[in-house]
């Protein structure tokens, strides 16, 4: 849900709505190395870069940048965060080599029909999901990492990523934008391609950008320390809290409590956890059991 206060101005719209003024922030872009060495550019020498003969109509487009995505310094002009951030984006999204692998059949199963999960890059998104159950992971993956990394190592980097993703979030900060991230539950529905699991939903979201998504509770805890340590007692990694039959999702119970709080109890073999987290995903108490 996007506050009015964190919409995009409309300078900005405005300011990326032309082709010169991009090809002016790829410029800088490009220049981001040398720069470390010999300093950002000049008025004449990113003038001469992206082309453009006439210095007012030049200065017109940078006056259109200025603040937002560029910042002028000793008569040099260096690109923002957000400047960075555009051409990022618009360079890892329009990648048009070839993609290598685009479909393979994983280890892990299906907790309804016990099949094969099936991982798959699909240009945008990377998916994880039972062919007949829905989906387990979908994270966002640009068209430009299937060109030099294989599926299963791209289902690992989005599971950690998703799994630091988390920890941003219950920290109060959105891994996309920076804005300010919220937790909530319970989630009353959950999206029908999801592959449904028999646990209690939150939704994270954030108030400045487009981020909201449905997360097993029990998903929440990959970070907290006496979780992970109940792990480690079992000789098992932070990514099997996100993945197969030892998923937090899977080994945890969720109890709503009438103060809003959630008690989560994790069970691995004979030990486990029992951790209650109040309305925005703070753990309030945390006790081992067995
Ligand atoms: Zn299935
Ligand atoms: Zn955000």
């Amino acid at each position: 849900m996007t506050d009015p206060n964190w919409t995009v101005p409309d300078d900005a719209y405005a300011a990326l709505g032309d082709e010169t003024r991009l090809e002016i922030l790829f410029e800088l872009a490009d220049h981001y190395e040398a720069a470390w060495s010999a300093g950002w550019l000049s008025f004449s020498k990113l003038c001469d870069r992206v082309g453009v003969d006439d210095t007012s109509r030049f200065n017109y487009h940078l006056q259109k940048l200025q603040d937002e995505f560029i910042v002028k310094e000793n008569e040099q002009y260096r690109p923002t965060i957000a400047a960075l951030y555009v051409v990022t984006a618009i360079r890892s999204g329009t990648y048009d080599g070839e993609t290598a692998v685009c479909e393979s059949v994983t280890d892990e199963r299906c907790p309804h029909c016990d099949q094969p999960m099936v991982a798959r890059h699909d240009e945008h998104l990377l998916l994880l999901a039972c062919p007949d159950h829905g989906t387990t992971l979908g994270y966002p993956v640009p068209p430009v990492a299937a060109s030099h990394q294989s599926l299963e190592t791209l289902v690992e980097l989005a599971l950690r990523r998703h799994a630091a993703d988390i920890e941003s979030i219950r920290r109060g900060v959105c891994p996309y934008c920076w804005g300010p991230a919220t937790i909530s539950f319970p989630r009353e529905t959950i999206p029908e391609l999801y592959l449904q699991l028999e646990t209690v939903y939150a939704t994270v979201a954030c108030e400045a950008c487009w981020m909201s998504y449905p997360v097993p509770i029990p998903s929440l805890l990959g970070s907290v320390p006496a979780v992970i340590a109940l792990y480690d007692d079992h000789d098992l990694t932070p990514l099997a809290m996100q993945r197969g039959s030892t998923a937090l999702s899977r080994v945890s119970e969720v109890e709503l409590l009438e103060n809003g709080t959630a008690e989560i109890t994790i069970s691995l073999d004979e030990t486990g956890l029992a951790v209650v987290i109040d309305g925005d995903g703070t753990v309030e108490r945390c006790q081992r059991i067995g």
